[in-house]
């Protein structure tokens, strides 16, 4: 089998990484024609504690606050014998690092060549700084070419915010330097990029890829047909990759259906990169072990969880050294599965289940908000955009009609019976022709 090639490198001169080491594990999978995907799990596990431990290094070797922590643990030297070992290692918090450049950083301010920020929601923005190794040397050298089809026939169509935040030029290099794609930086909603300017340019280049979040793949979509742009003749989709915001099947299969191609969920963040990506059987996420190792830990206890148990992601960082992110709590809730997915791919499976502060508190119960939006997708005459406002236990659904002949009325009636039957739950529920289109994240959950 040959593999695609990397169309850049980038010579960093008598670069001295603790990184560097690993480049001979990747070179010898390419030697091989395979790539970390369908390694025998003892292969991989193996790569990941040595890359845990070159890490862990590194951190300890650069950083003062990530040693003193793991001194405080009662390391005496920054080394784990085995996998499971990485729980004794401390948890990294959010709060510990907002707002903060340096905490983090461990090496020369000099040598940072990108910056990036969470848009910090809740708060202010945790920083992530990479050296230019880490970008266009150590990020690429896992290949997920069983994951990623694309190749320097695609054109792929880059929807995601470019300022501050890495989703845009993460996809951008992904794409360029991994696939050789070429790239139309459409950005999402920015200055330079009005909606029927993004489809004008799709249609010109025949793009073949789109990555967006699930809401702007259904605004583009939506607005295609006020600018007489017809999807699936005008713009022809392989593929769309959906990002950013988290989404229902039921959600996917309407995008699916509206664009007349596959799509597929990305799970990443600002802080950590890439983390895990469905292969073309869509049963979970495939987790990106070259790049990440993930637990999943319970979130009061902080005690790891088995397979199969639902709890808070812990991602650990393996390829960088700018900034690597040990343990980090990313507030988002699911769990692991060893996988036996017909693809072949044998990297462990992620079946996501949203942020912890989204959970919905409804008759006792928490919930997903993708299973409450499945269940309201479930209805055909509902549209694509709508809110969840819980307010002291009471459930309230606002949303759109979508090509239906039922009046505001008896659309009403027929969501709140709907949800009844699945959820056990009285709503209120309002019929809305006005839900505003956002070219941010989507909000859809008041409470
Ligand atoms: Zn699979």
């Amino acid at each position: 089998m040959k593999l695609q090639s990397h169309k850049m490198t980038v010579s960093i001169d008598e670069h001295a990484s603790h990184l560097e080491q690993f480049k001979a594990f990747y070179k010898q999978l390419d030697d091989e024609g395979r790539t970390i995907e369908k390694l025998p799990r003892q292969r991989i596990e193996d790569y990941q504690l040595e890359a845990i431990n070159a890490t862990l290094a590194h951190v300890w070797n650069r950083n003062e606050h990530y040693r003193a922590k793991l001194e405080e643990a009662g390391f005496t030297e920054p080394k784990i014998d085995r996998l499971e070992q990485l729980s004794t290692v401390p948890l990294l918090r959010k709060d510990v690092i907002r707002g903060d450049k340096q905490k983090l950083l461990c090496v020369d301010p000099k040598e940072i060549g990108q910056v990036h920020l969470t848009s910090g929601t809740s708060g202010k923005p945790i920083y992530t700084a990479y050296t230019l190794a880490d970008q266009y040397v150590y990020d690429l050298l896992p290949k997920y070419l069983e994951l990623f089809k694309e190749t320097d026939a695609d054109v792929a169509a880059v929807a995601l915010p470019y300022e501050f935040a890495l989703p845009g030029l993460g996809f951008q290099r992904l794409f360029q330097f991994a696939f050789g794609t070429a790239v139309l930086s459409l950005g999402k909603g920015g200055y330079m990029a009005p909606v029927d300017k993004s489809l004008e340019l799709m249609k010109e280049y025949q793009a073949t890829v789109l990555a967006t979040t699930p809401s702007y793949a259904a605004l583009l979509a939506e607005q295609s047909e006020r600018y007489g742009i017809k999807i699936g003749e005008d713009i022809k989709l392989k593929r769309i990759i959906l990002t950013g915001e988290g989404c229902s099947h039921t959600f996917r299969t309407r995008l699916e259906a509206w664009w007349g191609c596959e799509v597929s969920f990305f799970y990443g963040s600002t802080e950590c990169g890439g983390v895990a990506v469905e292969c073309s059987h869509h049963k979970g996420y495939h987790l990106m072990e070259g790049h990440v190792k993930v637990e999943i830990i319970d979130p009061v206890t902080e005690k790891p969880l088995p397979y199969g148990q639902t709890g808070e992601i812990i991602v650990t960082t393996l390829l960088r050294e700018g900034m690597p992110m040990v343990r980090y709590r990313s507030g988002d809730i699911g769990y692991l599965q060893p996988s036996q997915c017909a693809c072949g791919i044998t990297m462990d499976v992620l079946h996501l289940r949203g942020r912890m502060e989204s959970m919905l508190r409804l008759g006792g119960e928490d919930y997903s908000p993708f299973l409450i939006e499945h269940f309201l997708m479930e209805i055909p005459d509902v549209g694509m955009w709508y809110h969840f406002k819980l307010n002291k236990g009471k459930f309230k659904i606002e949303a759109e009609p979508f090509r239906t002949k039922l009046s505001d009325k008896q659309l009403a009636s027929k969501i709140k019976k709907h949800m009844f039957e699945r959820i056990g739950v009285e709503c209120e529920v309002e019929i809305r022709h006005d839900i505003p289109r956002t070219f941010g994240k989507a909000t859809r959950i008041f409470q």
